[in-house]
């Protein structure tokens, strides 16, 4: 009995530790796209379908889901791997419970994009695009090659749509 005790005690003290939120999972299915989570039953054959999986042992979509139907909004929010799901849908095609994995996993992109959590990496291609319109910078002789073969000038991206639709999607105060 006494040992039942203690063990409950740590299980307790790591629920504490890992600040498990009982809510997090209908936050996420409160969101489009995010409705389908709770059903999942972990058989994984999301992650040994996915074509990202096969090439790195840090990415697990079925652990992605299962971490966010526990709870762990901090661990599943600030994990790096969320950004390495390439939107293939193979893991929803092929879900046998009818989860949409792919668009759990973008719900919970957003989610941490709202709570600051961007790898560096996508915060330097936003700043690239809303200060050249273009996803990385084009180099100033790729547009002297251009204009020296006769092709005609690269289309310009309207940073000013772009700043409007980043004041929108909350980007500008993440800077
Ligand atoms: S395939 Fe579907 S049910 Fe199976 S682990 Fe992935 S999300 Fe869950
Ligand atoms: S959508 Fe993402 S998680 Fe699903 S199979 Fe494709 S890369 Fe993997």
């Amino acid at each position: 009995m006494a040992k039942e005790g203690r063990e409950a005690r740590e299980t307790l003290d790591v629920v504490k530790a890992l600040r498990v939120d009982p809510n997090f999972k209908y936050e996420v299915m409160e969101s489009p796209g995010g409705e389908t989570l709770k059903v999942c039953f972990q058989c994984g054959t999301c992650t040994s379908s996915c074509p990202v999986a096969r090439f790195t042992h840090s990415y697990r979509p079925r652990h992605l889901i299962r971490m966010a139907q526990l709870g762990l909004r901090n661990p599943v929010l600030s994990s790096d791997t969320l950004w390495l799901c390439a939107a293939c849908f193979t893991c929803t095609d092929r879900c046998p419970q009818g989860v949409e994995v792919s668009s759990v996993l973008r719900v919970l992109r957003n989610l941490a994009v709202s709570k600051g959590f961007i790898p560096e990496a996508y915060k330097r291609m936003v700043e690239t695009i809303l200060s050249t319109g273009y996803a990385y910078r084009i180099p100033k002789i790729r547009f002297t090659k251009r204009e020296a073969l006769g092709l005609p000038p690269l289309p310009k991206g309207s940073v000013e749509n772009l700043s409007k639709i980043s004041k929108i999607m909350g980007f500008s105060e993440e800077e």
